[in-house]
């Protein structure tokens, strides 16, 4: 039974098919895409767009993946819309030999997962589920993640621009197709060549609750912190060391506790994050992520680190500290409330599709955040992918069937719009 009779699509089987390919992405290589593997399932794809319809498509030497399901409106102004959704899973959990699991008409119990009795998805601790009963769910077997995210979205995106080839009779402007690597490890928009993607705007397929268009992510910035010491035998040491593993150790205690990390934030609230040290006692440096909403708080934040930093240093006479500040990513909404057009289509397109519709601000970076600033507006729809990188993600067949059917309704809405 087809739980969305108005639309016959493909997305379930091409997922089931997509997961089986092995595209973890890897922070510490030094290649682009960051691991050959990737490369074999986005060639994959080139083949099966070509197979539905989509003549032009086409990897570059990057490993990105473009084309287009030619447009069948007779105006004239309709804009080119894209979709994109990424191949790579994240390093932080298995992704070889994934093995698909349906769970078919769900009731709420427990899922123990087949190859490790350990891993179970529960309902009380995935409220998400509760909307899921009758439903099907797709898990991993136990040992692996899943990989929903995001070839849902790539299976979803491949699925609409069948549907759209197949039904000449729906009226909508050219519609881009992007497929990209590497976006797990903060790479998958740097050779994105967006002149060549050609679109006016474009929707990452990449978020989790059905109904789900995320237009706010955080701005972010990361600061390294480091402190210099002085180091000599130990043996020999007496009033001439200076540790600055201690230095670095008295500066973190200095940290409020009670506020501005992530394990005390939520909603709405930005964060300092010490996430990776680098010490010996000559030096240790001190990596933080920054993360707020407003740009602006960024450097408020910065700022704060680096007072409570001079004040440590001049506790620890003879040492030194240096900060130093790179930007990651901005804020989308910047960029999108100057396109008011391209989350308003995408709000109708899901309420068309009979669904309640979820704004949220990411506590996050998506690759829209970045595409946004490179001059492609890309706000986030959902894929209907859940308990990302971890072994108990899942992801129902209904939901995405629903991912297609809103990805099919902009299409329509852009051009009914234009
Ligand atoms: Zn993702």
């Amino acid at each position: 039974m087809s739980p969305n009779p108005s639309l016959k699509t493909t997305e379930l089987e091409r997922f089931l098919r997509y997961v089986t390919y092995d595209t973890q992405s890897d922070e510490n290589s030094t290649t682009y895409p960051s691991t050959a593997k990737q490369i074999v399932l986005l060639d994959r794809l080139v083949e099966e767009l070509q197979a539905i319809g989509l003549k032009d498509a086409v990897r570059d030497e990057h490993g990105y993946v473009f084309a287009t399901v030619p447009a069948t409106t007779k105006k004239a102004n309709v804009p080119v819309v894209g979709f994109i959704a990424h191949v790579d899973t994240s390093p932080e959990a298995d992704g070889a030999n994934v093995k698909p699991v349906i769970h078919r008409d769900w009731q709420g119990e427990d899922i123990v997962l087949p190859d490790d009795p350990t891993a179970v998805l529960r309902l009380r601790d995935n409220p998400m589920l509760l909307r899921q009963k009758g439903n099907d769910i797709i898990t991993a077997s136990g040992k692996t993640l899943l990989g929903a995210d995001n070839k849902a979205g790539v299976a979803e995106v491949v699925a609409a621009a069948e549907y759209l080839m197949q039904h000449p009779e729906i009226a909508h402007g050219a519609i881009r197709v992007g497929f990209t690597p590497d976006e797990e490890v903060g790479g998958g928009t740097k050779y994105f060549d967006v002149k060549k993607f050609g679109a006016f705007c474009a929707y990452t397929v990449d978020g989790e609750e059905l109904g789900e268009v995320e237009m706010e992510t955080f701005s972010a910035d990361s600061m390294t912190v480091t402190f210099e010491g002085f180091n000599t035998h130990p043996g020999f040491a007496k009033g001439k060391m200076i540790n600055s593993i201690r230095i670095a150790a008295d500066f973190v205690s200095r940290l409020p506790r009670e506020r501005l990390s992530p394990e005390t934030t939520d909603k709405r609230e930005g964060f300092v994050h010490p996430y990776v040290v680098d010490a010996a006692v000559e030096k240790t440096s001190v990596k933080f992520l920054i993360r707020d909403f407003a740009t602006a708080e960024l450097k408020t934040k910065e700022d704060f680190l680096e007072k409570i930093a001079k004040e440590t240093v001049a506790a620890w006479p003879g040492a030194s500290v240096t900060c130093k500040v790179d930007e990651s990513y901005r804020n989308m909404k910047e960029v999108l409330d100057n396109y008011p057009q391209v989350v308003e289509n995408a709000r109708e397109a899901v309420r068309r599709s009979g669904l309640q519709l979820h704004e949220a601000a990411i506590r996050g970076g998506t690759d829209g955040s970045r595409l946004s600033f490179m001059g492609l507006p890309t706000p986030n729809i959902f894929a209907g992918e859940h308990n990302f990188h971890s072994r108990l993600e899942w992801i129902s067949v209904q939901d995405m069937a629903k991912a297609v059917e809103v990805i099919v309704k902009i299409a329509q809405v852009w051009e009914e719009r234009a």
